[in-house]
């Protein structure tokens, strides 16, 4: 595990908070009628317009700057010729790396009028990653968060992606520990300080199993109810975490 140092961690923020920012562009323009190709293309401009590189861009050969995720999509989905429509629900992850540091974050959109179903997953998804970072914190362990998670999706009835997991995050992508949203309390890796996280509940209406597309990415739910994402990236400090990223800036557009 790479233990970052203050001025790392800032770094860090300024690419969350960039991420943060291209979500609130996405939520500009999201609506019923636009193709998810199209916010792609704005989210890749307003990060090269920033002076940052589009994190996800031939990650491992994925080929597109978001991740966009319709409805039973779990996650890694491709942006494309598809039309949103009133009832979607719209996972959006995105990454950039700014000075070298990255940033991760994501966040489930709903596109007009959606099911009950579909509002309380995505109402308890966030309140997953409420608690996990409210457990993210000097002293505790990686099982304390993956814990708080698994046992607020569950009491919902929803289920718990087990096949991904979140990660450290900051010179790359994707670095030590793994984050799973599954496990026991007390478990797992003591946290420290200079710890940098991206904590990421995956969390499906129905069963939680997932199949894995043979476009070599996309994840979708077996039983083809919709999945839920929200990520942040946070730094470990001692009696409450410093969230690095943000939804307000998409907040503040929805609003
Ligand atoms: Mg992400
Ligand atoms: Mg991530």
């Amino acid at each position: 595990v790479i233990l970052k140092t203050s001025e790392e961690i800032e770094l860090i923020r300024e690419s969350a908070q960039l991420v943060a920012k291209t979500h609130a562009e996405v939520a500009k323009v999201i609506a019923p009628g636009v193709t998810t190709q199209k916010l792609n293309d704005i989210a890749e401009e307003f990060i090269r317009d920033n002076g940052a590189i589009p994190a996800f861009l031939n990650y491992n050969g994925f080929p597109y700057s978001l991740c966009i995720s319709l409805n039973d999509q779990v996650v890694h989905g491709f942006p494309g010729k598809y039309e949103l429509q009133e009832g979607d629900i719209v996972s959006v992850d995105c990454g950039v790396i700014k000075n070298k540091f990255f940033g991760d974050s994501a966040y489930t959109f709903a596109i007009g009028e959606i099911s009950d179903e579909a509002r309380k997953l995505l109402k308890v998804t966030q309140e997953c990653l409420d608690k996990a970072i409210e457990k993210a914190v000097v002293g505790n362990r990686i099982g304390d968060i993956a814990f708080a998670v698994q046992d607020h999706a569950e009491k919902n009835g929803f289920g718990v992606v087990r096949e991904l997991v979140g990660h450290g995050v900051g010179h790359r992508l994707h670095e030590k520990p793994e984050v799973p949203n599954y496990g026991r309390r007390g478990s797992g890796m003591k946290l420290e300080e200079g710890m940098v996280l991206a904590i990421e509940p995956m969390i499906n209406a129905g069963k939680a199993g997932v199949k894995f597309w043979d476009d070599g990415w996309t994840v979708s739910t077996v039983d083809k109810k919709v999945s839920a994402h929200f990520e942040h990236t946070v730094a470990i400090r001692k009696g409450k975490a410093d969230i690095l990223s943000t939804f307000s800036y998409i907040e503040e557009v929805l609003k």
